[in-house]
């Protein structure tokens, strides 16, 4: 099996009648490059930015950043890197910023919210990401968006930074894409008037199953109901999908469930353009992708959406793709 992925590095992702995915790969640091080259992935799906500013005292400075973003798009060569603004609060804390302590973290001030709020801090990543932008294809989103009004603010607060830059002489690319993080249900229902102002989705399913199914993803009591088959999650999933294509934008996954042998088909037909999924996932993912047509996965996942439940999705996959 290692032997017949092994030969799929350097090969795009085909389906089995010829169709391209993008196959990506979730990176947290510079140092999981190396990771990315000997898995084959055509592209960083998601930079989880956390990591440099977590296990320190203070916050990281631009220049520190510029270097890291640099490094990582320099060394993709012009494929793409979507790179996610802070996504901090939540489960991931930062002892030096000094937050209130709140009752339902996973609800509260975290990611978007509070570098809106914080805005010399999220003005300072800005900068350094749009300095980046001149050495290589960088793409940058936001994440944890639930209104319009948020993205608009922060694509203002980002043209803010650019046209400073810029005045200053400074080279950025200006066709750089904006694109933001569907992982909260209210984003994924207005998914049609967001795919008209952002320039693709990334649907991060970690945290949009916990929020549909109101299941925190830390506790083992309610794991049950983590349900990434579960049909709500499918039609959510479409809807993303499809107002994305009625634009002419794309729609990524960089959540756990982009790398699930299960899911891999269901969300083949139902358009994905980009899985991002942790290397080591990449070249099995390839390898399965080959052996499925896109029709056959288009009628699966057209059927799915009319199960009535997470298990009975899951044994019709088994029974057409196993
Ligand atoms: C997600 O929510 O699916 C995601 C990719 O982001 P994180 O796991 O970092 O919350
Ligand atoms: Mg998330």
């Amino acid at each position: 099996q290692k032997m017949v992925w092994a030969k799929l590095v350097n090969e795009k992702t085909l389906t089995k009648d010829g169709h391209h995915v993008e196959l990506a790969a979730n990176i947290g640091t510079p140092n999981d490059i190396e990771g990315v080259h000997n898995n084959g992935a055509e592209g960083v799906g998601l930079y989880r930015t956390e990591f440099l500013y977590m296990g320190r005292n203070e916050l990281p400075t631009e220049e520190e950043q510029f270097e890291a973003y640099k490094k990582v798009v320099e060394s993709m060569e012009g494929k793409p890197v979507v790179i996610r603004t802070l996504d901090i609060g939540g489960d991931k804390e930062l002892p030096y910023l000094d937050l209130p302590k709140e009752m339902n973290p996973f609800l509260g001030f975290r990611a978007i919210r509070l570098c809106l709020e914080k805005q010399e801090m999220f003005r300072t990543q800005l900068r350094a990401l749009l300095r980046a932008s001149a050495f290589g294809n960088l793409k940058i989103m936001f994440p944890m968006i639930a209104t319009l009004e948020e993205f608009r603010q922060g694509k203002q607060i980002l043209e803010e930074e650019r046209q400073t830059l810029e005045k200053n002489g400074v080279k950025v690319n200006r066709e750089m894409e904006i694109g933001i993080m569907v992982e909260i249900p209210s984003t994924a229902v207005m998914a049609p008037q967001f795919a008209k102002e952002v320039d693709f989705f990334s649907i991060g399913t970690n945290d949009l199953i916990q929020y549909t199914m109101a299941a925190d993803r830390m506790n083992e009591k309610v794991s049950y109901l983590y349900q990434p088959y579960n049909p709500a999650i499918l039609r959510l999933v479409k809807m993303v999908i499809d107002a994305s294509h009625q634009e002419g934008k794309w729609t990524g996954m960089c959540g756990e469930m982009a790398g699930d042998e299960i899911a891999i088909p269901l969300l083949l037909g139902l358009g994905l353009d980009e899985f991002s999924m942790s290397a080591t996932s990449v070249l099995p993912a390839r390898s399965q992708l080959a052996s499925i047509t896109k029709q056959e996965a288009e009628i699966v996942a057209m059927e799915s959406l009319n199960k009535n439940t997470a298990d009975e999705v899951k044994e019709l996959v088994r029974s057409k793709f196993f």
